[in-house]
């Protein structure tokens, strides 16, 4: 199976999308990566999740890529008898440390460092912005508010407090526990949220040490501040735009969004443009003309991927959203301006074997009209290499190693393939022409670039380039 675009489409899983057959069906419709909430996922549901996830990987024959999202510091409010309840502009809500669930005059707020921090006249934002509160009066067990702009609070909800300094270091104890589980699980990402230093990313990095990626989110002032160290330390960033619009001007926010996407396809490392994308396809089966624009935007920018998050998470039309989303994106890609605004950002190569190799292949299959460029990787990062070239080419990534391709699922324009690796260099061509005619990316009597590292299997000694005729019958080279 292959996609007929290059951006990949990240889809979150939820109570809309958790039985196997619709994870499924969300694959073929166009989700490259899940990824699953622990704000809302239990250990069980995790460890549920993930096995559907690989059991369908293994039927389809193609690398999913997991994104396992760690709540991070985030407050939330508590739960609701039914779920939910309506607050009205003007009325008095009060947060408070019961643990019954709430109704219209009350929640519990089960973060007790709250209490100690807030002062009266600071504002209270809940549900992204949707709900605005002042609060009134606050002891050591209750805030008191009046409801500013009122709705409907649902259960776990977000609260922010802008105003209020609060003490909290970058992962909670759940955090620490959520990843652990992710990792045994086989977790491809780890999602890091509330992120506000380089350090932050660090101490995930320790705990991780090596067995998952880190992909930060961009959600907090402080990390835009610090952005590069935090790019340093992380193997991909989110545009976290749900709690960026919170914390930030909203009006702010498209230029971040375009300020970390170029940070990013500098660096070469993904970066997933994330919340309100389709937002409004949670209970209709068509978007509007500004989440599609919205959509393509990001697609314009060159981002690596797109993300779904109530749409099918909890929304009506899970698989009506990413066919919504795959469908923009391949009419975008495939608009005449779509090549030069993508490469109207300057991507220089780095003084490396893999970076002069893979603008050299992206040169060549230019200069030749080659059917597309594959590619031998091991730990995935020649395959990210030759994806920040953002070549016109299809890129067939090869490895050996399981995690990689499904790690590489998120980045632009990599179609991975696992495969053993070759015995000698004619075995590496040949099967190079072999996977990419069988993949549907080269007929017989085109030919491909292909790139490796000789001798094989040597880790980061990308070196060697070939230009090959894939074979009147694709089992031989010629
Ligand atoms: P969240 O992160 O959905 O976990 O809050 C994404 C965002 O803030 O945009
Ligand atoms: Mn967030």
């Amino acid at each position: 199976m292959k996609r007929n675009r290059r951006v990949k489409i990240v889809a979150t899983l939820g109570p809309a999308s958790s039985e196997p057959d619709i994870i499924r069906r969300l694959f073929e419709a166009g989700a490259d990566v899940f990824r699953i909430n622990m704000s809302h996922a239990s250990g069980d549901k995790l460890t549920e999740l993930v096995r559907a996830i690989r059991k369908i990987e293994a039927d389809m024959g193609r690398p999913i890529g997991i994104l396992v999202d760690l709540q991070g510091p985030k407050l939330r409010v508590g739960e609701f008898t039914d779920e939910r309840a309506e607050l009205p502009e003007g009325s008095v809500f009060q947060f408070d440390v019961d643990k019954s669930p709430g109704n219209a005059q009350r929640v519990h707020l089960p973060h007790p460092e709250i209490f100690e921090a807030v002062e009266p006249g600071h504002s209270l934002i809940l549900d992204d912005g949707k709900l605005r509160m002042t609060v009134r009066e606050a002891s050591k067990e209750s805030i008191t508010a009046e409801v500013v702009v009122g709705g409907p609070l649902a259960s776990r909800k977000g609260i922010s407090l802008p105003d209020t300094v609060l003490p909290f270091g970058a992962m909670t104890e759940k955090d620490r526990a959520d990843l652990e589980q992710a990792v045994n699980l086989g977790a491809d990402w780890i999602g890091l949220s509330f992120v506000q230093r380089g350090d932050d990313v660090a101490e995930a990095r320790k705990l991780s040490r090596g067995r998952v990626a880190i992909m930060t989110k961009v959600e907090k002032p402080a990390a835009i501040e610090h952005l590069d160290a935090i790019l340093e330390q992380s193997d991909g960033l989110m545009v976290a735009r749900g709690d960026l619009g919170v914390e930030m001007p909203l009006e702010s926010v498209p230029g971040l969004q375009k300020r970390i996407t170029r940070a990013c396809r500098n660096s070469g490392k993904p970066v997933v443009v994330a919340t309100q994308m389709l937002e409004s396809m949670i209970s209709a089966p068509v978007p509007t003309r500004a989440e599609v624009s919205d959509v393509a935007t990001a697609v314009y920018d060159g981002a690596d991927a797109v993300m779904l998050s109530a749409e099918s998470a909890a929304g009506q039309y899970p698989i009506e959203a990413v066919a919504t989303m795959d469908s923009i994106a391949i009419e975008v890609e495939r608009d005449e301006n779509y090549g030069r605004i993508v490469h109207s950002q300057q991507i220089t190569p780095e003084a490396t074997g893999a970076d002069a190799i893979s603008a050299a292949a992206h040169n060549i299959a230019e200069t030749l009209n080659l059917a597309a460029i594959v590619c031998y990787t091991g730990s995935g990062s020649t395959g990210q290499r030759a994806a920040r070239e953002r070549p016109r080419q299809p890129i067939v990534a090869l490895t050996p190693i399981a995690s990689t391709g499904r790690r590489l699922a998120v980045v632009w324009g990599l179609h991975c393939v696992l495969t053993s690796d070759a015995e000698d260099l004619d075995e590496m061509v040949d099967k190079a022409c072999r996977i990419a005619y069988r993949e549907g990316f080269a007929s017989r009597g085109q030919r491909v670039i292909v790139s490796a590292g000789v001798p094989l299997g040597t880790p980061g000694a990308t070196n060697m380039l070939r230009v090959a005729f894939v074979g009147e019958n694709e089992t031989e080279n010629i």
